[in-house]
């Protein structure tokens, strides 16, 4: 089965559709969202209605939560919060039930699917490297997890030996966001499995930055988070 993972659209319609372009000219089985569908960029409504169409199986994000657990809005930076604050006044009931209906874990063919650090999802912990995705190998069972929230794309082989993917080890993977990278590539970034072939590939698409930029300052939300879509970080 070839299975495409995105993550961290962040609202970024630009980006997204470019995305699922690629994923289309490639031929996937299936598309898993890590979630993150919405915070930041210019088209929620845009952005959850496409996830919802074309990737129903999605994880919670702490963006997406954010949405309508307010306090949570809290403990974002000051960009993110007015982000957040702009994006609840966007969605109606009907999108806002759809996310609050998300769950923190996917399992689907033996392969894990979460947001954050796969221990405790819902703590919104980050798993920033080798080192810290190692230590969380114990808090799950399955062959392979992927998470989302850094927006770093990332492959962590749980064994010491193993440097590289292989169908059979364990490994933590990473695709990157598709909607704000912060790896300093400012392409949209999605991860295409192949379980047949025991392969993992983490793809880099051009998109449309300037678009999706313009309309962020269009509407009036925080320039920075306009300007780091070009730099990807
Ligand atoms: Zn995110």
């Amino acid at each position: 089965m070839r299975v495409a993972i995105i993550s961290d659209i962040h609202a970024n319609l630009e980006a997204l559709t470019a995305v699922l372009a690629d994923i289309d000219a490639e031929g996937v089985d299936r598309i898993v969202c890590l979630g993150d569908v919405v915070g930041y960029g210019a088209n929620p409504a845009e952005c959850l209605a496409l996830v919802r169409a074309r990737a129903p199986h999605c994880v919670l994000g702490n963006h997406d939560s954010a949405v309508f657990e307010p306090e949570l809005r809290l403990l974002f930076s000051t960009n993110a919060r007015a982000a957040a604050e702009w994006t609840a006044r966007q969605l109606d009931a009907e999108a806002v039930s759809w996310l609050r209906a998300l769950p923190f874990r996917l399992l689907l063919d033996g392969v894990l699917f979460v947001h954050a650090a796969p221990s405790e999802p819902e703590r919104w912990d980050y798993v920033f490297g080798l080192m810290e995705a190692r230590m969380h190998a114990e808090s799950f069972t399955e062959r392979l997890c992927f998470i989302g929230h850094t927006h770093h794309a990332a492959v962590y082989s749980l064994r010491p030996a193993v440097k590289h993917y292989n169908g059979f080890d364990r490994f933590i993977i990473n695709p990157g966001s598709v909607g704000q990278p912060r790896d300093g590539n400012p392409r949209a970034s999605y991860g295409l499995l192949d379980t047949v072939a025991g392969s993992y590939e983490n793809r880099r698409i051009e998109y449309d930055i300037a678009r999706a930029a313009g309309k962020i300052i269009g509407a009036k939300l925080p320039k920075r988070l306009a300007d780091r879509l070009y730099e990807g970080r």
